[in-house]
């Protein structure tokens, strides 16, 4: 495979572009490549530079639901272009998109449009505090929630393969009201509760862990989350940024029938656009100014090519709820191909499924959490993923990451991919 083109424009880019990438997992690291510059992306394919063509599992990391540059949502983004790409005041459109996310996540009364996942939690964790007067949030080792100050605490992503168990730049003072539990462990929970009986704003929690490959949560965990919270008048937030609209239209909230207060998402919400939302009850939203005295804003907040973007993409997927059935049925038969390599080789591969989302860990498993997760072997993982690659297969550099299966994603294709996991 000639990669060429990408080599040389890495090594460009990393003289104006710190480590040549606008966020770090792209550079290949974990894996021990350098990474492949894209020019072009249709339905389930990606194309580099150099013009090698990859069945795509990483669909940009999450929003590709619909595959790459689905017709009717760049047709609808493309006329909403001509009348102007922002404007600084409400348009029908976010009204439009409120009521799309309300009717998909009822537990959503509303809703505010903002430009990242990063900046929805920020702003969730915000309201969360302002609604209870607390200060401490608890959240869970290896779950991510963006890049925010108090909340890159023993984060997940690539802070979790590049082994940086925090941040520098970050004041230890920041992140002192950020409390860390373990994913899956009650106990760990109950006793930080304890210890910090009804003085905890709110419990943020992946309802499906997503940033330390997938990691779906045990029978009960989100229930006993849900009442433990409401014992101690803490809020409770699921950080739906992966699974809203992804485990299916109403999310993790839906699939598992556990009610947040609040609700963070982005990724498929923005069609691919820089768009994400929070919301929650209404009296919890009302907090937010210019109703109430929490403070948070945005230039760009709303964009109206974003919200047409997320607007199409979730009116597709609510005409086709077969879509559903159908990725996750394809994820199934990956998952399966890595279980029968694992039983033909011998090689320890432990595979999480949930929906479209799997992940296949290299170790003998079960993987139920950070430290089970982390005892995977990345050296057989990038292995992996350098064979992937030569046959025509671009998954998540990182052991630690989702793969994403789309709409577009042909049952040849998948079929092709299968094989090559067998390999
Ligand atoms: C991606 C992600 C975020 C951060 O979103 P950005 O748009 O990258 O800032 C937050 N939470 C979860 C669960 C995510 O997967």
């Amino acid at each position: 495979m000639n990669t060429s083109k990408s080599a040389r424009l890495f090594e460009k880019s990393q003289k104006r572009i710190p480590g040549g990438v606008n966020s770090p997992v792209r550079a290949f690291g974990s894996v021990g490549r350098t990474p492949l510059f894209i020019d072009h992306a249709k339905g389930s394919h990606i194309t580099d530079v150099d013009g090698n063509t990859f069945i795509d599992y990483v669909c940009s990391w999450g929003p590709g639901i619909l595959g790459h540059a689905h017709p009717e949502v760049v047709e609808a983004v493309q006329k909403a272009c001509a009348d102007g790409l922002t404007y600084g005041a409400p348009t029908e459109k976010e009204l439009k998109l409120a009521e799309l996310i309300h009717e998909a996540m009822p537990s959503v009364e509303k809703v505010r449009l903002v430009s990242s996942g990063t900046e929805a939690v920020m702003s969730a964790i915000r309201v969360a505090r302002g609604y209870t007067g607390r200060d401490l949030i608890l959240k869970f080792k290896g779950n991510y929630h963006g890049h925010s100050d108090g909340l890159l605490v023993k984060a997940g992503s690539a802070a979790l393969t590049t082994a940086v168990p925090d941040s520098s730049g970050v004041p230890a003072s920041y992140t002192q009201n950020t409390l860390v539990a373990l994913y899956n462990d009650k106990d760990s929970v109950q006793e930080l509760m304890a210890r910090y009986e009804n003085r905890v704003a709110a419990i943020i929690v992946e309802p499906v862990a997503a940033n330390m490959g997938v990691v779906l949560p045990e029978d009960g965990f989100l229930t006993f989350l849900r009442e433990i919270t409401q014992q101690q008048g803490t809020l409770l937030i699921f950080d739906e940024v992966i699974t809203g609209f992804r485990l299916g239209m109403g999310g993790a909230q839906e699939y598992f029938g556990v009610k947040p207060d609040l609700t963070t998402m982005g990724k498929i919400v923005g069609g691919g656009m820089p768009m994400a939302a929070y919301g929650g009850r209404k009296e919890i939203m009302d907090m937010v100014s210019p109703v109430g005295p929490v403070y948070q804003a945005g230039t760009l907040s709303g964009n109206p090519i974003a919200t047409t973007a997320g607007i199409v993409t979730l009116e597709i997927l609510k005409q086709h709820p077969e879509y559903y059935t159908d990725i996750e049925q394809k994820a199934g038969r990956l998952a399966a191909a890595f279980r029968e390599r694992a039983e033909k080789t011998g090689e320890a591969i432990w595979v999480n499924q949930v929906g479209s989302l799997l992940s296949a860990f290299f170790t003998a498993g079960p993987v139920q959490d950070y430290d089970s997760a982390t005892a995977s072997d990345t050296k057989a993982y990038a292995d992996y993923f350098g064979r992937m690659l030569e046959r025509g297969i671009y998954v998540a550099p990182s052991q630690f990451e989702a793969m994403f299966v789309s709409a577009a994603h042909t049952e040849e294709e998948i079929a092709e991919t299968c094989r090559a996991i067998l390999g």
